[in-house]
């Protein structure tokens, strides 16, 4: 086991037809030892590109990696002592899962025969594949494949698991249910490990800590619930989150944000806290969670008037679809709060769920003052976060 650092890496490709592609741009990462980091982005962010340079299947093209203390760059990536595993599997054919699982290991280690047949058997256990061993690939279903791909990684013993969007050929049902598998597997192993995924929920619920990425750039690094609570700014809240945060454009009158179609008071420690970095009539973005909405019946301060115009029966949830004069308003309630479509609802939110950012950079107003106060005590800026 190991920790992993990546340090102003950069990757750019070389294409014949679209020139230089800058597919990794200046990433800076600490991966704690026995951490389980998830990488999310959209498609072309960046995120296979990164961790297929931590593999070593691509070359870096600026930057330093290093896994505990050993400068990675140029070794072979069989010598890294990492474990990838694919989207597609990547399993031989023509082998069964147990010469699959061994196969690689036969080949870079100088571990006996029985040796490397006990790992695998250990490893079938830990998977629950013990009666699959002696079949190929065809015969197994996509979570089988999945699971000896997972084992042939745990045979090699590695310092860090790399998987690359391991298991977005599943349906969502055994996704959900492989999902708390590998979790359990990274703890029982305690192994560094890096998870690539284009989705958020995943990465929510599986990781130690988040790594937002787009167009090459981190957006923002930490736990689920600091960017799930805390984004840094609308893109990671626009991101994270389904149905996505609400985001209305407001400017600051006073204490009063005011809106096209509402206006909300703040309280004055708020506005004190914000004022130095949200100045009044600058554009601003007010953005607040579906479900940090409610309905009231009570019309006094900070409630809103809209239109009921769906109400989406979603489990043992509603989604509500309202509209304020142009602004559209997601809302989720519980199944047991029924409004009628076609109605006019009051709708409220507290001060504490909602989230401020400045049109212009994108960038929470928080995380802005935060940011500044960590510089000041630290001389210097040492928050990793988009640029403004
Ligand atoms: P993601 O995994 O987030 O979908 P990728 O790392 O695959 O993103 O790609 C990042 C960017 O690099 C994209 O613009 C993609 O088109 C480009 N890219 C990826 N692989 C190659 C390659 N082998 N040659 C040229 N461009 C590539």
């Amino acid at each position: 086991m190991a920790s992993v650092s990546i340090e102003d890496v950069t990757k750019i490709y070389e294409d014949s037809d679209e020139g230089r592609i800058l597919a990794v741009d200046g990433v800076s990462l600490n991966i704690e030892d026995g951490e389980f980091v998830t990488i999310v982005g959209p498609s072309g962010s960046g995120k296979s590109t990164l961790l297929r340079m931590v593999a070593g299947l691509e070359d870096i093209t600026d930057g330093t990696m290093r896994i505990g203390d050993r400068v990675i760059n140029d070794v072979q990536p069989q010598d890294r002592g990492v474990a990838m595993v694919f989207q597609n599997y990547a399993l031989y054919p023509h082998m069964t899962a147990r010469k699959n699982m061994s196969y690689g290991l036969k080949l870079t280690s100088d571990l006996s025969d029985d040796e490397v047949a006990e790992r695998v058997q250990e490893a079938a256990e830990m998977m629950g594949i013990e009666d699959q061993l002696d079949k190929k690939p065809g015969s197994l279903s996509g979570g089988q494949q999945q699971r000896v791909a997972t084992g042939r990684a745990i045979v090699r013993d590695p310092e860090v698991f790399l998987f690359d969007e391991p298991l977005s050929n599943l349906d969502a049902k055994l996704r959900v249910h492989m999902r708390t598998e590998l979790q359990r597997i990274q703890e029982e192993l305690g192994t560094t490990s890096i998870y690539v995924t284009h989705d958020q929920e995943e990465a929510m619920t599986m990781s130690d800590r988040i790594v937002v990425l787009d167009a090459g750039q981190i957006q923002q690094v930490g736990t689920p619930d600091e960017i799930y609570n805390e984004p840094v700014n609308l893109f990671v809240a626009d991101f994270v989150g389904s149905p996505s945060m609400n985001t209305f454009d407001v400017k600051l009158d006073g204490n009063t944000l005011v809106g096209d179609a509402f206006e909300y008071t703040l309280s004055n420690e708020y506005v004190e806290r914000v004022k130095e970095y949200a100045s009044e009539g600058e554009p601003l973005v007010l953005g607040i969670r579906p479900e940090n909405i409610v309905l009231t019946d009570d019309p006094s301060e900070n409630t809103i008037q809209a239109h009921l115009d769906v109400r989406e029966p979603v489990g043992s949830d509603n989604y509500l679809y309202l509209t304020m004069g142009d602004d559209e308003c997601r809302v989720r309630v519980p199944g047991d709060v029924k409004p009628e479509e076609g109605t006019d609802v009051t709708i409220r939110f507290d001060e504490s769920n909602l989230h401020l950012f400045r049109e212009k950079t994108g960038r929470n107003v928080l995380a802005d003052i935060e940011q500044a106060s960590q510089a000041s005590a630290s001389g210097a800026n040492s928050v990793a976060t988009a640029e403004d």
